[in-house]
């Protein structure tokens, strides 16, 4: 029996972990109530007409060819005027998702033992990547006190020597926070202060209920900063894998640029057809995004009124994104991985337990994604609500 690597046991992915559970109780007959996976795609939502129309057209026109390692000119280029501030073509590069180009910035900055700072509760890819590499995580905390607010003050005192760069998801996944100028602001400091590369992944920076999106690199000029973003949610095509980042400080960024270049040219190309929807997706037609936040604000309305009813469980209304993160604020034997196991046996329904994405010790929480349809929603929140009720 051959043995993988050791450090490839830290690699954990808890949304498609709890997926897979699931899929084997459906397998025994067991209907499941999914409010677990952020795929639009698996429920009421549809890629937008003019860009399966830009795809389909790429295909027939025959572009079915490996494309340059940055991505296709014409996308690199639409990217690069739509990002605030814009940037130089050549500061963008095209990837199969913003998995990729997270897996691509990250590869290029830090060695085994560097230390990254992550956001707590934060999406478990950047510490899978992490842990790939063998680097060392060391979680900041989100403060749920003040609405899963972003925190300098924790950020600053978790900086060593070793670290090399801090990681911001705004809108957060999985609290749905949106962080305002000012908590921005002060991370940035932070990193002035240290000289540590900030990547601001801003996926869900469209998908906004209420305020407004401050794109971090509208902040700065001076701090090492790499955005990242992609169609896969407010585009509504995630299987496409299509994603970019964008260095907005050349100069303070120029080699690690050229390291994600060599990495880049080492794997070929992103998925090529479906880069021909970057430039329709940022410049045609974006009545989609409204109708899909019509929708995904009657369900975040109806979530929030659901679950503040609940024993034993609280929240901070997201404001952004499609997900929630409950507290649940009662002891649970086994903790929350427990309680959701307990609860989609019993009940059906999925959500993914408060600690695969990390969490402050001795709290427990568990993910809501509200995408699915009003029904669903329902009959997950009696599910969820009969199962509190006899146990309270
Ligand atoms: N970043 C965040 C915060 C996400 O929630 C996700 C997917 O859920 C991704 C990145 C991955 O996106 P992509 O489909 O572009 O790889």
């Amino acid at each position: 029996m051959i043995q993988p690597a050791k450090h490839i046991a830290n690699v954990k992915y808890a949304i498609r972990n709890i997926a897979a559970e699931a899929a084997r109780l459906e397998a025994q007959g067991k209907k499941i109530l999914p409010c677990n996976i952020g795929d639009p795609l698996r429920f009421d939502f549809a890629t937008p007409p003019h860009l399966v129309e830009a795809v389909t057209k790429a295909l027939r026109d025959g572009h079915n060819q490996y494309v340059a390692s940055a991505g296709l000119k014409e996308a690199r280029e639409a990217v690069a005027a739509h990002l605030k501030p814009a940037v130089r073509p050549e500061d963008v590069f095209i990837t199969a998702g913003v998995s990729e180009a997270l897996d691509l910035a990250l590869t290029a900055l830090l060695e085994a033992g560097d230390e990254v700072l992550l956001p707590s509760p934060g999406y478990p890819l950047y510490n899978a990547i992490a842990a790939r590499l063998q680097a060392k995580v060391v979680p900041y905390f989100l403060d749920e006190s003040k609405g899963w607010a972003l925190d300098a003050d924790d950020i600053a005192s978790k900086v060593s020597p070793r670290t090399k760069a801090i990681v911001i998801c705004n809108p957060n996944n999985p609290t749905g926070a949106v962080a305002t100028r000012a908590q921005l602001e002060a991370v940035l400091a932070v990193a002035r202060k240290h000289n540590l590369v900030v990547l601001s992944d801003e996926i869900y920076d469209r998908l906004l209920f209420t305020g407004e999106h401050v794109p971090t690199a509208t902040l700065c000029d001076d701090v090492p900063l790499i955005t990242l973003n992609g169609l896969s949610k407010a585009y509504l095509c995630p299987g496409w894998r299509v994603g970019w980042l964008a260095f907005h400080t050349p100069k303070l960024l120029a080699n690690v640029a050229t390291a994600v270049q060599r990495l880049a040219d080492a794997r070929l190309c992103g998925p090529g057809p479906f880069q021909y929807a970057i430039k329709p997706a940022l410049t045609g037609p974006q009545d989609h995004i409204p109708e899909a936040m019509k929708k995904l604000r009657s369900r975040r309305d109806l979530m929030v009124t659901r679950l503040r009813a609940m024993p034993g469980v609280s929240l901070v209304e997201p404001q952004g994104a499609f997900y929630a993160l409950p507290s649940l604020n009662r002891e649970w034997a086994g903790g929350d991985e427990a309680f959701v196991l307990e609860l989609v046996r019993e009940t059906g329904v999925l959500f993914v337990h408060g600690e695969g994405f990390g969490q402050k010790p001795g709290t427990q929480h568990f993910r809501v994604v509200f995408l699915p349809q009003e029904s669903v929603l329902s009959a997950a929140f009696d599910g969820l609500e009969q199962f509190l009720r006899a146990r309270a």
